[in-house]
């Protein structure tokens, strides 16, 4: 009797999946017996109409949609599972995608994606490759964040080779370049126009809500500062993303007067000293910042002031120019990362917005080197040592000490 009654309450669950899309977690196996099978929702169909009651450790497994209540939905996700309709991998997931020293961050939510920014132009095959690993056939939004090279550059290959379904965002504030001419052209052929999306409003992304915050900075004519500002969220978890934006467009940002706190943080322009101001990060504290750069990139990037910032709040850090792509997945309730290194190195661009340098010559023996414009010293193999025009070179610590200079605090001189 027992067993029909299951039979008929698994057909009656079953029945229903179809509007289900839970922030499916790592959870199911109710029992613990190591297989996510019938029995597991069954317990958490006897626990959800009071007929057994479940330990703590079967309770979290069996919430699967972690929303603190067990309940017939959580059956109905195992169920799926069981059968092999379903996985219990987050439905949100966020990844920087390794294109050096600029900015591409995909994301899927239940099915619906958005692209923002494309990295360098010859950035742009990696991250339509990126983008077809993931199995994606159309993009719902694209979004450049400013009109600089190191972000719109590869959206002209992207928007080639895929059709955005929704539309297309960029700042007003466009830029008289070959590269940013391109990516207005690729749109046009797919009858698309950018727009500038209005600070203050919102969107839906699968079950996400997309909150556009920025340029706040009235009257810019800055293009980093011009940068579109995003605040994620995905359940208990936020995303904020500030493209290139310096402090002050994130001081406007702040006073704006939303609620900023945010468990992940791009951190802004490549983790430039010049963005990523306490003022905005007191605001957001958040758990996680995802550093995007190149690896010994010409412009210091990230600066050491700006690793001790996030040091000082706790910020776990990840960093694309030395773990390569970033994912984070999202259960709704906490976020979970992978690592994954480019086995090709990226190839540098020449980027037109920006007068070229010459190669770095060969380092120069000398015992140490300073950051003349963070006044940062270092010994001559620690990882974040400044580019080449901004080097000065001392003989020995303490001639560094005396010019001012203070020790790198990762090679600790
Ligand atoms: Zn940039
Ligand atoms: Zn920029």
């Amino acid at each position: 009797m027992k067993k029909t009654l299951f039979v008929l309450c698994s057909v009656f669950v079953f029945l229903f999946v179809t509007a289900f899309t839970a922030n499916a977690n790592q959870t199911g196996d109710v029992d613990g017996n190591g297989i996510i099978q019938a029995a597991d929702a069954r317990l958490v169909l006897r626990q959800a109409v009071g007929l057994a009651d479940l330990q703590e450790d079967e309770k979290l497994a069996a919430d699967v949609d972690a929303n603190d209540s067990i309940q017939a939905a959580d059956a109905r996700q195992i169920l799926r599972v069981s059968v092999g309709l379903d996985q219990f991998t987050g439905d949100f997931t966020i990844s920087f995608i390794d294109v050096g020293q600029a900015d591409s961050i995909f994301i899927a939510c239940d099915d619906e994606t958005m692209l923002i920014d494309g990295g360098n132009v010859a950035d742009g095959p990696a991250v339509c490759s990126f983008l077809y690993s993931q199995g994606v056939e159309t993009l719902d939004y694209v979004v450049c964040t400013h009109a600089h090279e190191d972000h719109v550059g590869g959206l002209t290959d992207v928007l080639e080779s895929f059709t955005v379904t929704d539309a297309v965002f960029a700042p007003s504030l466009t830029n008289d370049t070959l590269c940013y001419r391109n990516f207005t052209a690729a749109c046009r052929a797919q009858n698309q126009t950018p727009v500038a999306p209005r600070v203050g409003s919102a969107f839906e992304l699968g079950e996400s809500t997309v909150t556009v915050l920025g340029p706040a900075l009235q009257n810019n004519t800055d293009l980093n500062n011009s940068s579109i500002v995003l605040l994620i969220q995905y359940g208990d978890t936020s995303f904020l993303l500030t493209g290139d934006a310096e402090a002050e467009a994130e001081k406007a940002v702040t006073q704006l007067g939303a609620d900023l706190s945010a468990t992940l943080f791009k951190a802004g322009h490549h983790g430039s000293y010049t963005s990523n101001s306490y003022d905005l990060l007191q605001e957001v504290m958040p758990e996680f910042a995802v550093i995007s750069c190149g690896v010994n990139n010409e412009y210091g990037h990230p600066h050491e002031e700006v690793l001790s910032r996030f040091g000082a709040i706790g910020i776990t850090v990840y960093r694309t120019d030395l773990q390569g792509t970033v994912s984070a997945v999202s259960n709704g309730k906490t976020l979970s990362f992978t690592t994954v290194k480019n086995e090709l190195p990226s190839v540098p661009s020449p980027d037109p917005d920006i007068p070229s340098e010459p190669e770095p010559e060969p380092e120069p023996a000398s015992e140490y080197i300073g950051n003349i414009n963070s006044h940062i010293f270092h010994v001559p193999t620690c990882s974040s040592l400044p580019a080449e025009k901004n080097r000065i070179y001392f003989t020995s610590r303490a001639t560094a000490v005396q010019n001012g200079y203070t020790p790198c605090s990762r090679c600790k001189p």
